[in-house]
């Protein structure tokens, strides 16, 4: 064992989404094979057909990608030495099969013709003996049809008369089963508690039981590292790698514990109400017709949730709580895994994402705000004719007016709404005028930077140059009225998506930049930005009135306008100025600076509360900050 390659695989079934708990058990597998330099591979458990999912195995990988618990070998992460990964493939090339022909060869398993009447039937016997948990064992199965109780010559009239078999574990009666678990110590079983488990279904596919063994033995797995409900298997699977003669083969298990409820009554269910995601990405189950909301979808970052996910049920023994991977890889053992279950807690699994949010650069917020804020709409053109033909794009009230607005129809194809000519003028060039109706009025949609996105097919060399970074300025032009002209060559396709927010007017990246360093500290997540930072890109209209009712008085207006006078004489408008010059204005006039302070957030503001006010000052700049102090005066609340 000691020379083994440290090898684990995350072996999950494709029977519906993986949710959390799946997702730990990959997690604590991977963090375990990265830390003793081995690998991490992923196998598709899908013998059981009858509860394949369409989409799961998709969704398995996209999961794991997203959390970037990635897997150097198996399906989806390029295969690898012991390909195919799947086992319904890998029952194809007859593996499974040779193990239990081996079993049975060596007296280990045997046929049973039970039908599913005969086992219900035994079932009741059993019940109405009163035997707490009837199972088909060493004991039952003398009554019943299996080729240990029948002869030779039955059993092979049987097998040719093409009657259906299961092959099952021959199970000993009365004997001790001991195995070692990393999390739990020494696990010692009786054979009495343990059924004879079928191997091999009446259709061929293995069970779990067997082919987890067998892929494991053949790829060379160090660690089984899956969940405590496969704790009752255990002692089968022990027996089965001993039949098999391969207990040096045997990986070393470790069953996790459960993840529980937040009150800590049962297991976590995917159908939590807390609120809390329970599934990595959004995930809808096509057999069920359910859907789950995801965690990426919700608003988390993969960071956080997987920091969550690690502390849940493993600790590093240690007061440190924010771990990346690679602290993760680090710090982790099965030795700190602890046996007993770890209840979920909704609320701190906001607050790991609420320490990324404050730790995430401000600039990637702003990324993730503008996408947040932004709305879009795709539009779609092609050009049927065999020419290069021009197209040009105008913004609504920037139409010359020589050009004739062509009637289009809107068309939604492939997830893009397409302008469809509706006239017969092919002849006649290609210049579509496009208003674009998602606001009344488009010329005053800010675009973010990056926000005109360019998809086209089978592009001509003429497209045209802009939605850089940098390049606002282009697509302020835009929106200002001025054309985008571009060339199609026969036949092909381009889609356009427009992207905007509401903004009101045209901010630069840097801004909303400094927008998000001052929000981000009380937020948990960025959809809360726009909510807690309108302020920032529209002036307020409305004044939060119980501060009014509280702090405005005739003093207090007029301390408002001092103060507005005396912003309008200051050449520096930093924080550090506009706040001593708030002091000496309010110590002036008579008024505490702290009796005004409220007053004056809101009349620049609207609203009570906030960051730091004079960070704000700082950041609106002089002239708006001027002029909402003058509009505030002017609605002359008193
Ligand atoms: N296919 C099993 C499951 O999804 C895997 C258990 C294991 O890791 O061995 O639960």
């Amino acid at each position: 064992m000691e020379n083994k390659r440290v090898r684990l695989r995350f072996a999950p079934s494709p029977t519906g989404g993986l949710h959390m708990g799946g997702v730990r058990t990959a997690l604590f597998s991977y963090l375990f094979a990265k830390k003793h330099k081995g690998d991490f591979v992923l196998r598709i458990e899908d013998t059981d057909q009858t509860r394949y999912v369409n989409g799961a195995e998709e969704y398995i990988i996209n999961s794991l990608k997203w959390c970037g618990i990635e897997p150097n070998e198996g399906v989806g992460f390029g295969d690898g030495p012991h390909a195919p990964y799947r086992q319904s493939e890998r029952k194809e090339l007859g593996i499974y099969k040779k193990y239990a022909e081996q079993l049975i060869t060596s007296g280990h398993a045997y046929y049973a013709f039970d039908t599913s009447e005969e086992l219900d039937a035994m079932r009741k016997r059993l019940e109405a003996a009163k035997v707490v948990a009837p199972q088909y064992n060493a004991v039952t199965r003398q009554n019943m049809r299996n080729s240990l109780t029948l002869s030779d010559d039955e059993v092979k009239k049987i097998m040719d008369a093409g009657t259906p078999f299961v092959v099952r574990l021959k199970v000993p009666r009365n004997e001790e089963i001991r195995f070692h678990d990393i999390i739990r110590g020494w696990v010692v079983v009786n054979s009495t508690q343990v059924d004879d488990k079928v191997l091999l279904k009446s259709d061929g596919m293995p069970t779990y039981h067997l082919a987890h063994i067998v892929d494991d033995i053949e790829m060379e797995i160090s660690h089984a590292v899956r969940g405590e409900e496969w704790l009752p298997s255990a002692p089968a699977h022990i027996l089965i790698y001993r039949y098999l003669n391969c207990e040096d083969k045997m990986p070393l298990f470790a069953h996790l514990p459960l993840i529980l409820k937040p009150d800590g009554n049962g297991k976590l269910s995917k159908r939590d109400k807390s609120g809390i995601p329970m599934f990595p990405l959004n995930w809808h189950d096509e057999r069920t017709g359910e859907s789950y909301v995801g965690y990426c979808e919700s608003g988390f970052f993969p960071e956080a949730f997987v920091n969550m996910l690690a502390m849940l049920g493993w600790n590093p023994g240690t007061t440190q709580e924010i771990f990346s991977m690679d602290e993760l890889i680090e710090a982790f053992s099965f030795e700190r895994v602890n046996k007993s279950g770890a209840k979920f807690d909704p609320e701190k699994t906001k607050w790991f994402n609420q320490q990324y949010l404050r730790r995430r650069e401000d600039s990637k917020l702003a990324d993730q705000f503008f996408d947040d804020a932004l709305k879009c709409c795709t539009i779609g053109f092609t050009n049927p004719t065999s020419e290069l033909k021009s197209i040009s794009l105008f913004a609504n009230e920037n139409i010359p007016a020589e050009i004739n607005e062509e009637p289009f129809s809107v068309e939604n194809k492939n997830n893009y709404n397409w302008l469809k000519r509706l006239s017969d003028q092919s002849n006649k060039g290609f210049v579509a005028k496009i208003r674009i109706h998602v606001k009344e009025n488009f010329s005053n949609k800010v675009i973010s930077v990056d926000n005109i996105k360019f998809n086209y097919q089978n592009a001509s060399s003429n497209i045209i140059p802009f939605a850089a970074k940098d390049g606002a300025d282009i697509i302020n032009e835009f929106i200002l009225g001025k054309n985008l002209t571009f060339d199609l060559a026969p036949n092909e396709t381009i889609a356009i998506t427009f992207l905007w927010t509401d903004f009101g007017k045209a901010f630069s990246f840097e801004y909303v930049t400094n927008v998000c360093r001052l929000v981000k500290e009380k937020a948990h997540f960025v959809s809360e930005f726009w909510d807690n930072s309108k302020y920032f890109f529209i002036a307020p209209t409305t004044y939060d009135a119980e501060v009014r009712k509280k702090r405005l008085t005739p003093q207090t207006a007029d301390f408002i306008k001092e103060v507005t006078e005396a912003f309008k004489e200051l050449n520096t408008f930093s924080a550090v100025e506009t706040e001593a010059t708030f002091k000496t204005v309010a110590e002036k006039s008579g008024v505490g600076s702290g009796q005004v302070m409220q007053l004056f957030r809101v009349s620049i503001t609207g609203v009570g509360g906030g960051p730091a006010l004079f960070e704000i000052v700082e950041l609106l700049g002089k002239e708006e900050v001027v002029n909402r102090l003058d509009t505030f005066s002017k609605n002359n609340f008193l």
